[in-house]
């Protein structure tokens, strides 16, 4: 018999039989007319499309025994009123910002109503200037920039998709003087460089644009004017002058087709070679004499999210609440991202239902959650978590996510705490495609692309760009995202118009067999969740986990030392700048300042505490404790992701709480783990690191003693 965490051998038993059964129950028919339904019409949030598949949605959910409402937030959504962008020298362009239907898909005809191609949360704007390629406009590149004697200063930059998250681009360019910033979408990231392009193929065409939000997400998601507070329709908003995360300078995304002639235009230094695309051309760096001007105007009005949820009571303990999720809004149709996940999560549900109506019931109450206005910037989500913020630091005892899913890999995400619980869940599922089960198919890869053969699946750290973020970072509950992919085409219609229900059937899933894993996938974790005798935390792979992320911040630290050094004995010699050739002439950097040796003694203390708190907790027997005891055990168990937090925040971004886990300042969707301390360092500000050791090493003390009362507990 396989072992599953939180039951006892006869419980493990009767829970893969019912397993079993609900495995049965799912309809891959379902799956195929739900997709074709929903992403019938663009359906973004604030759209007439949106509030009818919220509709659907809530009423399907209600069939299938659920007590369900739709939840309404009114957050500021801007939707774009004028964009131009046109070349004004050295010869004259103008932009043609649209995708045009092409043969074979059959909604790219119909986005009458959808959103054009714009980024979100760009500020207004009516600049001309000259413009000057970043490569993908990271903080390094303008490092390079500046070695070349480059500045963007009053100038317009453009930058290629790829490499951060898109929010960035704008945001490091903002601070180094830019005045416009255009990000498009080169051929090598996902056009024909990776394969056929659309409709032949699955990747990027050239009139294809990625839409996204570039909203400051880092510093805080959701309603940039109620930060904290759901955004009902009466509470009180800031001016919006003074939303913080509203880009600082007008963005715009744009496809090759439209980059190619600004790009070509462009003279001067020839970009190095990690800087070049695949488009047919020797890329510049410019600044000029391609100018450009660009004027964006936005409706900056509310629009209503509306947020479906439905829940089943627990019958034996209804106040501890496993929650579920995946948002159903899109940029347009929107079928790959997010519905292929979407009808996953309402198979499941269905199937859930059934099996609730032939007599069993969830032993903690379910609650599935199905998002609007994730893609502008999490939303739903994050105004429904801020404002039901009490009740869920009481009662919930995890989130589970997923959003997009398709052929290829299982990926696990989410809080080390239940990292055995949802490898366990992969053991247990078939991949459709080899018959072996998801988790020997995922370890497979990880061994045939250079990573650790055999030993355990581990799950990645959560960084943001879903709609777990309020759960794990703001309220410090334990959340897990969950999906397939990898071997999927759904890169090249990403946010596009053409992600479409044509391409996710020739190019992602065709026969649905993903989408039914993956409800498999979410159904037995939920079901596990529902049912374990307590709840499934397990601690040595999180101790281990931090163990490394300790180990990773004192290498960097150690490195950036040896790199100073290094790089300061090359700037004083003056080797640097010693070429003849205008054309190859550096700037040499200042030396930079010595990195001290930072007393690292705290989080060290910290962890030698949570090892053995860990070690005395795993040593137990859970099973055969009392029904009272073991519901005490699991008061304690789902709070323990609670203590990681840090009411005070992340420096400079006190929305962020958690300790472990944060999307990068400056990497986005990226995680930083141990964020606080690693930051710090990499901004080389030696005396915060040391202020985030102290208080990461303070919330993993918490940790392990939240740990050792539920040792008490088992022992009592
Ligand atoms: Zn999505």
């Amino acid at each position: 018999m396989k072992p599953l965490v939180g039951f006892s051998a006869d419980a493990a038993k009767a829970e893969f039989e019912l397993e079993k059964q609900f495995d049965a129950k799912l309809n891959r028919a379902n799956l195929q007319q739900w997709l074709k339904r929903l992403s019938a019409k663009p359906h973004h949030v604030g759209s007439p499309g949106s509030k009818e598949v919220a509709e659907f949605i809530a009423a399907q959910f209600k069939s299938w025994g659920f007590d369900t409402n739709i939840e309404t937030f009114y957050p500021l959504f801007p939707t774009p009123k004028t964009r131009l962008l046109e070349m004004t020298a050295p010869t004259k362009y103008s932009a043609k910002l649209s995708e045009p239907a092409v043969e074979g898909d059959e909604t790219s005809s119909k986005a009458e109503g959808g959103l054009p191609p714009y980024h979100a949360y760009s500020i207004d704007g009516d600049v001309t200037a000259e413009l000057v390629y970043v490569n993908y406009g990271l903080p390094s590149d303008y490092d390079t920039l500046a070695t070349m004697g480059i500045d963007v200063k009053g100038k317009i930059v453009i930058a290629r998709y790829g490499a951060s998250w898109r929010g960035i681009k704008p945001k490091v360019a903002a601070e180094h003087g830019a005045i416009a910033c255009i990000i498009y979408s080169d051929p090598k990231d996902d056009g024909y460089w990776r394969g056929d392009v659309y409709p032949k193929g699955g990747f990027r065409n050239r009139d294809s644009v990625q839409r996204g939000s570039v909203m400051d997400m880092p510093l805080y998601p959701g309603d940039p004017l109620t930060p904290g507070v759901g955004a009902t329709k009466d509470v009180a908003r800031g001016p919006f002058k003074q939303a913080k995360t509203l880009t600082k300078i007008p963005v715009l995304p744009i496809s090759y087709g439209d980059a190619e002639p600004l790009l070509k235009a462009l003279t001067g230094r020839v970009a190095p070679a990690e800087w070049r695309g695949a488009l047919p051309m020797t890329y510049h760096i410019g600044p000029g004499p391609t100018k450009v001007h660009l004027k964006l105007e936005f409706n900056w009005d509310l629009a209503p999210a509306y947020n479906v949820i439905a829940k089943m009571k627990g019958a034996e303990r209804p106040d501890e609440w496993i929650v579920r999720g995946n948002h159903h809004d899109g940029w347009v149709f929107g079928a790959s991202d997010p519905l292929t996940a979407m009808v996953s999560t309402m198979e499941e549900a269905r199937a859930i239902g059934e099996l609730a109506k032939s007599g069993w019931r969830p032993k903690r109450t379910l609650i599935y959650c199905a998002w609007d206005g994730e893609e502008p910037a999490l939303l739903g989500s994050t105004e429904w978590g801020e404002f039901h913020a009490a009740e869920l630091k009481e009662h919930a005892m995890v989130y589970i996510n997923s959003d997009s899913t398709g052929r290829g890999f299982v990926n696990l995400e989410g809080s080390h705490g239940l990292e055995s619980f949802a490898t366990q869940v992969a053991r247990d599922v078939t991949d459709p495609q080899t018959k072996v089960t998801a988790m020997e198919r995922a370890s497979a890869r990880r061994a045939s692309t250079g990573g650790k053969v055999g030993g355990d699946l581990t799950i990645e750290a959560l960084g943001s760009g879903s709609d777990y973020t309020v759960f794990l970072d703001h309220l410090g509950i334990a959340s897990l995202n969950i999906g397939f992919g990898g071997e999927s085409e759904s890169s090249g219609s990403y946010h596009s118009n053409y992600d479409s229900y044509d391409h996710v059937v020739k190019f992602e899933d065709p026969d649905f067999q993903y989408m039914l894993a993956t409800s498999q996938l979410g159904g037995h974790m939920m079901l596990r969740f529902a049912n374990a005798q307590t709840a499934p935390w397990t601690f040595g792979r999180f101790a281990q986990t931090v163990q490394g992320y300790l180990n990773e911040v004192k290498a960097l630290t150690d490195d950036m030392r040896r790199q100073t050094e290094r790089s300061n004995e090359l700037i004083r010699s003056g080797v640097l700048s010693l070429s003849a050739d205008p054309r190859h002439t550096y700037v040499t950097p200042d030396a930079k300042s010595e990195v001290p040796h930072l007393n690292f003694a705290p989080l060290e203390n910290a962890m030698t505490k949570l090892q053995a708190s860990t070690k005395a907790y795993s040593a137990l027997k859970t099973d055969g404790l009392s029904e009272a005891k073991s519901q005490e055990l699991d008061l304690v168990l789902m709070k323990t992701e609670r203590a990681l937090t840090n009411t005070t925040g992340l420096p400079r971004r006190p929305w962020f709480q958690h300790t472990i886990y944060a999307p990068g300042y400056y990497t986005g969707y990226g995680v930083k783990t141990l964020p606080g301390v690693r930051e710090a360092i990499e901004q080389r500000n030696w005396k915060e690191a040391e202020e985030q050791i102290v208080i990461a090493a303070k919330a993993l003390e918490a940790y392990a003693a939240e740990i050792d009362r539920a040792t008490s507990i088992v022992k009592r």
